[in-house]
């Protein structure tokens, strides 16, 4: 008899973009006439550089001749990727990497739902609430959770993180493992500073733990005093992996590719308290559990470096950004308490007083015909908020948050 892991039935099961897809859908049914505008997900619509095309089309055409074909990469990735990488997004920032530290792959989200390979299940676990449900859901499937009782995974700490604490997660006071922080955040879209994330830091020196950081949304910063990697932390090369996307930066959602920093230093403990490297650990399950990401797209990710592509990107993002501000402002003028949206492409918002978040939902879907995500998908802490995203066109951004003001005027 083949037995299941049963871990995966403790898992909820509908996933929140499909109930919101459903609910959209049976909407648009009834009302066929109706002009839907969607600001739920977080899916960027502007297309990849033109200079990043040009290297991928390049590549294509070297797979086409004997002379430049090429078969199995690296399967950490290839080294003139791994260099760009290390000059452009770390030496910059006075920091200093060597090429083993870093691993490409097929997009982060493969990372994080990865990583917790090379981590005991006794491991305890951290995420902040709201949260990007990647982090918990996989700790759920690989056993390091219990059930969920009142919309939380038992043996899992949730740090809450909401307007009173600026949602800043404040330091617990148990001893916790496993911390995934997200910063700038998804979904709140607010960010941490130097100060704050230093704290972190030092917290996980003390107890040995490991810090998870995403930073999916660095290039979003527009505060220069934001920190845009957990290594401009001292300290943080021993306590914390990275996780870097191309995907809202570049437009690289559909291609894939991204890439995790395991530095030398951070190491690992086993049952007898003997140090392991986990650079070697991350490096032995990578190179048996994955062939690589294809040398078209690392040669298209290669490009995104350049000064063309760095240009069409950095426009890409003040567009998204534009139409973040439209949204928070224009909330703001109609008495939305608003967060986040200055250094990420997502507007968290309090829903109007006595109301919860799915009811918003259908209150803004059926009146004025503007989607988004609730608050409350993202963890139980996030009922009572709402997220809209920057991510849609300029003219779809101004016509809903038009319709919104004009709903909510009084
Ligand atoms: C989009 C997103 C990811 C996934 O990135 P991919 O590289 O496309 O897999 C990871 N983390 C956060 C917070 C995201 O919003």
């Amino acid at each position: 008899m083949i037995t299941i892991n049963e871990n995966f039935l403790k898992l909820e099961d509908s996933y929140l973009f499909v109930t919101i897809a459903n609910k959209v859908k049976e909407y648009q049914e009834k009302n066929p006439d109706k002009d839907i505008i969607k600001l739920g997900i977080g899916d960027v619509t502007r297309p990849i550089p033109k200079k990043v095309a040009e290297a991928m089309k390049k590549a294509v055409d070297e797979m086409t001749d004997s002379k430049t074909f090429r078969g199995y990469g690296p399967e950490v990735g290839y080294d003139f990727l791994k260099e760009k990488i290390i000059k452009n997004d770390y030496k910059k920032r006075g920091i200093k990497f060597e090429n083993y530290e870093v691993f490409i792959s097929d997009g982060i989200g493969t990372d994080i739902g990865n990583i917790v390979d090379i981590f005991a299940k006794y491991n305890t676990v951290a995420i902040t609430d709201p949260v990007y449900p990647a982090y918990l859901d996989t700790n759920v499937m690989s056993g390091r959770s219990g059930c969920i009782v009142d919309g939380k995974y038992e043996g899992i700490t949730y740090l809450e993180v909401n307007a009173e604490n600026n949602f800043i997660p404040q330091i617990p006071t148990e001893k916790i493992d496993m911390i995934y922080l997200c910063f700038p955040n998804n979904p709140t879209g607010t960010v941490i500073t130097k100060e704050e994330l230093k704290k972190w830091v030092d917290y996980a020196k003390e107890n040995q733990s490991i810090i998870l950081y995403d930073a999916a949304y660095e290039a979003y910063i527009q505060d220069e005093s934001i920190p845009h990697s957990i290594y401009e932390i001292e300290g943080a090369k021993e306590v914390a992996i990275e996780f870097k996307s191309y995907s809202k930066s570049a437009g690289f959602t559909g291609i894939r590719c991204g890439y995790t920093v395991v530095p030398k230093e951070l190491v690992g403990y086993t049952k007898e308290g003997n140090k392991v490297q986990l650079n070697k650990m991350w490096n032995r399950r990578q190179s048996t559990k994955s062939n690589g990401v294809s040398y078209i797209t690392q040669r298209g990710a290669e490009a995104v470096y350049t000064k063309s592509a760095q240009n069409e990107i950095e426009k890409n993002i003040q567009y998204y950004m534009n139409n973040t501000k439209t949204i928070k402002e224009g909330l703001e003028k109609v008495g939305f308490k608003t967060f986040g949206g200055e250094n990420a492409p997502y507007v968290w918002l309090k829903v109007p007083e006595g109301k919860k978040s799915w009811e918003f939902f259908d209150e803004l879907l059926q009146n004025v015909g503007v989607v988004g995500t609730p608050g409350v998908g993202f963890g139980p802490s996030g009922e009572g908020y709402f997220r809209l995203t920057g991510f849609g066109t300029k003219e779809n951004t101004e016509k809903a948050v038009k319709r919104i003001q004009e709903y909510y005027k009084n």
